[in-house]
């Protein structure tokens, strides 16, 4: 069967380019609305490869309809959206986008750190409405300061280092952390502390989100860790959103156990809880934009192409998640 690539939603139009140089027939959805179920079933038929984004469900429904499926490209280094079980078993190569999107993302958990921190957003709206009439000391909106505090990046990997330098050489904040294993590099090169998780709430000032969706991080968040945080905290998620029960996110709030939160990332996306909207100063919500700076999205598809262009060729794939005989 001749190889043809498959490619559910708008990607950097470069990366489209290198199949066309390689002579690779391919169905590319030029679109921001990304195929629905039923129009991704019936064109994966006829794939080999598949380019997909987060809002693709790569399920065994999908999979069960793509018998000539090599690889699953996914863009973005997440993969909660592909059962990658049952790609495994079915000899389908996964690959994801890591590295190139670390930094990125890591900047914007920072913008939103320091935002909830000093009240950016607030401040913009409290100016744009004319309500800015005299200079004060102690204004309305005094923040706090971000400067020598204290840092807890759940998930030290790539993003969550990234974090950790950021608070420890540019702000000199401590830092302590979890993760599956020790990190002795950023142990020694920014101080961080390994702790344990009661240990991470109990003593941040501001908590970073940095672990995958999985069946164990899901509601990692609820009540009764938030329960356990500093009542002058603050929580930044730019993971997923899944991993904190926003219901519980918004009684932590109301009640007061936490002082606020920074979210690029929701448990129902495209939506966010309704709950959430009444906390004005207290939350700031940005619509999943941490990987989306101009230069990051366009390395994110030409890696996602280039994997499959490596796996059509019968070579080893760049980034692979799955590990397939
Ligand atoms: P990574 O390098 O794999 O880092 C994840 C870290 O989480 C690892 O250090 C891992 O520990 C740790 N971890 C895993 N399960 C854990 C658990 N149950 N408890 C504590 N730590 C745990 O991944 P990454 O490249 O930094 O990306 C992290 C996540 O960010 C992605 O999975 C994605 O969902 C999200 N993301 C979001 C955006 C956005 O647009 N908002 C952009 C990019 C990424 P070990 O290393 O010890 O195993």
């Amino acid at each position: 069967m001749t190889d043809k690539v498959l490619i559910t939603q708008k990607i950097y139009d470069g990366a489209v380019c290198l199949l066309d140089e390689a002579g690779l027939p391919h169905h590319y959805n030029d679109s921001d609305e990304t195929l629905a179920p039923e129009a991704l079933r019936a064109l994966v038929a006829e794939a080999t490869a598949l380019v997909c984004l987060l809002p693709n469900r790569i399920d065994t429904a999908v999979l069960d309809a793509a018998p000539h499926l090599k690889i699953i490209a996914n863009v973005a280094v997440g993969y909660d959206n592909i059962d990658v079980t049952a790609a495994t078993e079915r000899g389908i190569v996964v690959t994801n986008t890591p590295d190139v999107l670390t930094e990125t993302t890591a900047d914007l958990a920072f913008a939103l750190l320091l935002a909830i921190a000093r009240r950016v957003v607030e401040a913009d709206a409290y100016m744009r409405a004319g309500q800015y009439t005299r200079f004060e000391l102690f204004p309305e909106m005094l923040g706090v300061d971000v400067y020598g505090k204290t840092l807890g990046i759940v998930g030290l990997g790539r993003i969550g280092t990234a974090v950790a330098r950021r608070g420890a050489l540019g702000f000199g904040m401590k830092v302590i952390y979890t993760a599956n294993n020790r990190k002795e590099a950023a142990e020694e090169t920014l101080g961080a502390q390994r702790v344990t998780f009661p240990e991470l709430l109990a003593e941040s000032d501001f908590i970073s989100i940095n672990v995958p969706l999985t069946p164990q991080t899901r509601h990692l968040f609820t009540l009764a860790e938030f329960r356990q945080m500093k009542p002058s905290a603050f929580i930044i998620n730019t993971a997923r959103g899944p991993i904190i029960k926003e219901a519980d996110l918004v009684a932590a709030l109301a009640q007061g156990l936490i002082r606020g939160a920074a979210l690029d990332v929701f448990e129902e996306e495209p939506l966010m809880h309704p709950g959430l909207a009444q906390f004005r100063d207290r939350l700031i919500v940005t619509p999943h934009i941490g990987s989306a700076s101009v230069e990051t999205r366009q390395n994110m598809s030409l890696l996602a192409v280039r994997n499959v262009l490596a796996v059509l060729s019968g070579e080893r794939p760049l980034t692979p998640v799955n590990r397939v005989q």
